[in-house]
């Protein structure tokens, strides 16, 4: 008998009838002898509609008082789904409870929408798993010190599961979406993608930081943290598959390096429309100039991305960085009012509508030129790099947002991602 959580996102919890599916199959692996904690997101474009809803009512605060509420309004979502799951579960026969995060209690900070887990108490869960039950826990919501309800993040379901997976010491994690894996790139851009079998928890967690929405960036540090065995896979076969080939499909991310592993120099491409990109124009070039300029953004608790600072002439310097583009208007206002005249900028300049574009691989490592066979074949496509940004296993480039899925394709061709690795 072993434990086992499983969490099933927007998508598979998004009609009544998926749901009565999720049942049937959390069902068959209960039968199956296995102690089984489920963790389901809103039923698809529920967030969305919560969030929508709020921001009618207040479309331009991000007070804090304002980020408190959304929490409150956006953790609905998940409170229904818990409800509705552990109705379909009872109507297939199990014993099932469920709880929200605050019952848990899942223990967060009080950093409203986008709250980190601290501690899990799984007391009650246990109990209730050693009474035979089923234990449906609210993904995406937590608790703080002062009993606020918060929320992880968008994506946040896949946190919960995995950080519930490591508090319980489980045997295993399976995140059940609507693709059957983590796939070279996201399908949906590159039809030709391929489903990776494994994949290194490295290059899992660079996707994932990079851009590639199918695992929340930090489900995949609780799993590297806690070794939590860590695997994607569809929730769209039909439920009674024979469950060991169940337990075998998808892509497992994989914590060991392992000879036989595929080796392809480049295993994937991530790419991120959320950022933009700002520019000052003709500072001094001297020192503690970055400092003059990014210090005031950290202050600000604008997180920043890429960085640029142009050769100078005449003493003279350009200096460019992205941030996240919910921060654009704010960071844009910071430069005009305050860092720009501070620095003696001769201008400030803002763009929106650019993207990042990674190549992800642990083969990197050991192959050179790399980067330049990325930058020819986005010059092949006549697509115009602006930033750049490596580090061991990535290269990033910032590019005209209207060009992404462009370079996605010429990229993923170029490195022959469409073509099975030999084993
Ligand atoms: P869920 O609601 O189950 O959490 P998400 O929408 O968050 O699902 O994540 C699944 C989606 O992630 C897929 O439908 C796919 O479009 C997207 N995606 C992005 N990058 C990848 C990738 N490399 N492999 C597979 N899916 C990806
Ligand atoms: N429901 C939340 C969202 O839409 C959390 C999740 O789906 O993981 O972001
Ligand atoms: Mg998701």
């Amino acid at each position: 008998m072993a434990l086992i959580v499983h969490k099933y996102g927007g998508t598979s919890m998004g009609s009544t009838d998926r749901i009565r599916n999720v049942a049937k199959r959390v069902a068959k692996w209960a039968r199956a002898g296995h102690q089984m904690v489920v963790v389901p997101s809103a039923m698809s474009g529920e967030t969305n509609r919560l969030l929508g809803l709020a921001k009618e009512l207040s479309p331009a605060s991000s007070s804090p008082e304002l980020m408190r509420e959304l929490d409150m309004i956006a953790a609905t979502g998940e409170q229904v789904s818990v409800g509705l799951l552990a109705i379909a579960l009872q109507a297939e026969g199990l014993e099932a409870v469920s709880y929200t995060g605050w019952q848990v209690p899942v223990q967060t900070d009080s950093s409203h929408t986008k709250a980190r887990i601290e501690s899990i108490d799984d007391a009650k869960v246990r109990a209730d798993l050693a009474a035979g039950k089923v234990v449906v826990i609210a993904g995406f919501q937590g608790v703080d010190e002062e009993q606020n309800i918060t929320t992880l993040g968008r994506g946040g379901s896949d946190t919960s599961a995995v950080a519930i997976a490591a508090a319980m010491k489980a045997d295993e994690c399976l995140i059940y979406t609507d693709v059957d894996g983590v796939y070279t790139t996201d399908p949906r851009i590159v039809p030709e993608a391929r489903r990776l079998h494994t994949i290194s928890f490295e290059e899992m967690l660079e996707m994932a930081s990079l851009g590639s929405k199918i695992l929340q960036i930090r489900s995949v540090e609780f799993a590297g943290k806690y070794r939590v065995p860590l695997r994607v896979l569809s929730s769209f076969t039909p439920w009674d598959i024979d469950i060991t080939e169940e337990a075998k499909s998808g892509t497992l991310i994989s914590f060991e390096e392992d000879e036989k592993m595929e080796q392809a120099v480049v295993s994937g491409i991530a790419f991120n429309r959320d950022e933009a990109k700002v520019t000052l124009l003709g500072v001094p070039d001297k020192p503690g100039i970055a400092f003059q300029i990014l210090g005031p953004v950290a202050e600000a608790n604008i997180d920043i991305d890429v960085i640029i600072q142009n050769v100078s002439q005449d003493g003279k310097t350009d200096f460019s960085f992205t941030v996240h583009r919910n921060d654009y208007a704010r960071t844009m206002e910071l430069l005009q009012n305050t860092v720009g005249p501070a620095t003696n900028a001769a201008k400030v300049m803002g763009d929106p509508r650019i993207c990042k574009v990674s190549i992800v691989g642990i083969g990197m490592r050991s192959h050179v030129g790399v980067a330049s066979k990325m930058f020819r074949a986005l010059s092949e496509e006549g697509i115009n790099i602006q930033m750049i940004s490596t580090s061991e296993i990535k290269t990033s480039v910032v590019i005209d947002e209207k060009y992404m899925e462009l370079a996605v394709r010429a990229l993923h061709k170029a490195f022959d991602l469409d073509q099975e690795v030999a084993a």
